[in-house]
């Protein structure tokens, strides 16, 4: 059987047909689960108990369990979520703070994989390795943990894949899980307020290029040429720069969105100003915002973040040479909750 968030009213009507069941009880399900995020078929009051009971045994909208929550001062939380395989993944909720935004927003960064293959050098994530391909379920659930979790009809508002994982490597799984989230009948958010963070697999880009689903594509630069690049990112190798402009450029034409480069800040390996000056270079080439994320210290890796006045002028050469940038809000460190800190297995209790 499907994993039930994968499942439209239609395939759930079924599924209960199928077991001998009126017609209408498919649709009684899919709105307790969908329209009121209720995960728990015991608590579906408009079916029998003996009913509820008897699906409760079978029917599972959500197939993780929280292992852990943190909770960091600043309001960012972490989970820790096992599947019944005993795999582990985490995923972050990041409300805004009073008034940064005109209308609050909660934030879901979830993972798309266990683990990564892409072997980025400074990164928890890809540590040990890639385990397996998380299912498109198994992706929407992370969204619904965090909806149920909210409570008070509050619900997430946008969403970004950059939880642990390389979405792209796992493509068919990840744009069904954006399917499911767009979806007015079911996760209900907006296709402008979802973003996908990708290592940059040109091919898939150009792939999702023509999905025609307007979501913001970030892309990790971290480097502004090749040789450095591939250093930091093994996956790259064989991947040019270029090529990925190229892609990023075909994105924009298709979508109309300008795409995000994302660049990790550290200190005395990408920070120099003949850096800014290059990355200054590239941004001319497609139509894209910086973001400039302030390196997070992973145990056991051997990266500083740089000085604030070095991030500071890192920015500020970036500007004076026309490119739009901004410094990522780096939140939820005190949970290990923050870039490139997430991992499998955890480092702490
Ligand atoms: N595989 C995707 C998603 C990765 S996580 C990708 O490569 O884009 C989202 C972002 O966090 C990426 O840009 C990633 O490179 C960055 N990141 C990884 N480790 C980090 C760290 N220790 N500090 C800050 N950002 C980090």
């Amino acid at each position: 059987m499907k994993h039930i968030l994968e499942m439209t009213c239609d395939d759930l009507t079924a599924e209960l047909q199928g077991r001998g069941l009126p017609r209408f009880r498919g649709r009684q399900v899919f709105e307790w689960i969908w329209a009121k995020r209720v995960a728990d078929l015991n608590a579906m009051t408009n079916l029998s108990k003996d009913l509820r009971s008897k699906l409760a045994k079978s029917i599972h909208p959500t197939t993780s369990r929280i292992v852990r929550r943190r909770d960091a001062e600043d309001g960012v939380s972490k989970l820790l979520l096992e599947f019944t395989d005993g795999d582990r993944i985490e995923t972050v909720l990041i409300p805004t703070r009073e008034g940064e935004t005109a209308s609050p927003r909660r934030t879901a960064c979830i993972s798309t994989q266990v683990g990564c293959a892409m072997g980025c050098v400074f990164c928890a994530s890809g540590l040990d390795g890639l385990r397996r391909d998380l299912t498109a379920g198994e992706i929407v659930e992370q969204v619904f943990q965090w909806d149920i979790s909210l409570g008070d009809d509050l619900r997430v508002t946008h969403v970004v894949l950059m939880g642990m994982g390389e979405p792209l490597a796992n493509y068919d799984a990840t744009i069904a899980a954006i399917g499911i989230l767009i979806d007015p009948d079911r996760g209900g958010l907006s296709a402008r307020h979802i973003t996908l963070s990708t290592v940059g697999l040109p091919h898939r880009m150009r792939q999702l290029a023509r999905e025609g689903i307007p979501l913001t594509l970030a892309v990790s630069l971290h480097a502004p040429n090749d040789e450095l690049r591939q250093k930091l990112i093994p996956a790259a190798k064989g991947m040019p720069i270029a090529d990925l402009i190229a892609a990023g450029n075909e994105y924009f034409s298709y979508t109309g969105r300008e795409l995000t480069l994302e660049y990790v800040l550290l200190a005395g390996v990408n920070d120099s100003t003949q850096c800014a000056e290059e990355l200054a270079h590239l941004t001319r080439k497609l139509r894209c915002n910086v973001n400039l994320i302030r390196y997070n210290t992973v145990e056991g890796l051997s990266f500083d973040r740089p000085a604030e006045r070095a991030v500071l002028a890192f920015r500020d050469q970036l500007r004076r040479r026309g490119a739009n940038v901004q410094i990522r809000a780096s939140r939820g460190a005190d949970a290990e909750a923050a870039c490139g800190q997430l991992r499998q297995t955890s480092v702490s209790p």
